[in-house]
């Protein structure tokens, strides 16, 4: 037993399930994105689903903002961001900060 515990990280449990593993986040090559954050992706229909959601209940809160596009890797999928286009008449030409 150690005296002190140790932080345990998500790098404790992949070499914990796979001893083998690389250390340290695993980036993917097209988009340098971490392949092991608990991100969205836009080919999964569940993720897909939550970000239509997200859309949708953001349209209704700002009444302003005209539409959402989720921005997402082209090669992989993987989500990456919102852009909010917003009508910039009912904002007296004032830009709003997205979130
Ligand atoms: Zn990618």
């Amino acid at each position: 037993m150690a005296k002190y515990n140790k932080p345990l990280d998500r790098d404790y449990f992949k070499k914990k399930a796979n001893p083998n593993v690389k250390k340290g986040p695993q980036l993917t090559k097209c988009c340098g994105e971490d392949k092991d954050r608990d991100g969205l992706n836009v080919k999964n229909a569940d993720d897909w689903k939550l970000i239509e959601l997200y859309i949708e209940e953001h349209l209704r809160d700002y009444p302003k903002h005209l539409n959402v596009t989720p921005i997402s890797c082209k090669s992989c999928g993987i989500f990456l961001e919102y852009i909010v286009d917003i009508d910039i008449d009912k904002t007296l030409g004032y830009y709003e900060k997205s979130n």
